[in-house]
């Protein structure tokens, strides 16, 4: 895939090692706000006028955050200000999405707890979403997830908390300790609790992928319009798993349908 560049030849793709100076400095959360799903952003000057991905100048804002500045409602002072002070090395910052330590995962869905779970839900191997314990203890869990509008293109990747939309229809709440991730015209896709220090709930997931589409809560996952049922394999990293079969035909490797 082509990455664009911009007129001095410098890369959209932040190098990794950049990345993690970054995430550290920023204390693994929007520098303003504390939210721990964000875009990396070269704050003055922006990408377009940058020779060099350069620490100094970059930081971590989330989808709201970094919307206001576009806009001119955060001043490129105020995130100077915070980028000295991320907001989740303040010693008053307290929020439950923060305060996992690097245990293994236990995440409770569709009537199932899996201890040491990192995929919720895997797909020919593809994992749909991923939850990750915090990359430093005391610090934002890691959530991956590929979502598709109602075309079914994809059109929102996190990545490791690294939001990447390819349109503005997606939105990202954390509220207390719910993260919940909407689409189109306000449709909710996936409601993640925490409950610290190593327990995930997921309440709400409702994503496609290929010829699968996945309608979950805390009670059921109904996949391809049916009711999941009979789990026998809860002792992996992966919590349910699909594969699709040569004749296209969808069946669960740990459970049937
Ligand atoms: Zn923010």
């Amino acid at each position: 895939m082509l990455t664009a560049t911009n007129r001095f030849g410098l890369s959209l793709a932040i190098p990794s090692g950049i990345k993690k100076t970054i995430r550290e400095q920023s204390g693994f959360g929007c520098v303003i706000c504390g939210i721990g799903i964000w875009e990396y952003e070269h704050v003055d000057p922006e990408w377009i006028n940058c020779e060099f991905h350069d620490p100094s100048n970059m930081t971590l804002l989330c989808q709201e955050c970094h919307s206001k500045k576009a806009k001119g409602m955060i001043s490129i002072k105020a995130i100077r200000d915070s980028m000295l002070n991320p907001f989740t090395k303040r010693p008053s910052f307290y929020n439950k999405f923060f305060n996992f330590n690097t245990d293994p995962l236990e995440i409770t869905f569709a009537g199932h707890t899996f201890h040491n779970c990192k995929v919720p839900i895997k797909v020919d191997g593809f994992p749909l979403i991923e939850i990750l314990p915090p990359e430093r203890s005391g610090y934002s869990i890691r959530l991956s997830g590929s979502f598709c509008d109602s075309d079914g293109g994809m059109s929102l990747y996190i990545i490791k908390n690294e939001w990447r939309a390819f349109s503005e229809k997606w939105h990202v709440e954390v509220a207390g300790h719910k993260i919940i991730i909407r689409g189109k015209q306000g449709l909710i896709h996936l409601i993640i609790v925490a409950a610290p220090p190593n327990g995930i709930l997921i309440e709400r997931i409702r994503m496609n992928y290929g010829e699968w589409t996945f309608d979950g809560n805390i009670d059921d996952l109904t996949v391809n319009g049916s009711i999941l049922s009979e789990i026998s394999n809860r002792n992996s990293d992966t919590g349910f798993s699909f594969n699709t079969d040569r004749d296209c035909k969808v069946n669960c490797v740990n459970s049937r349908i």
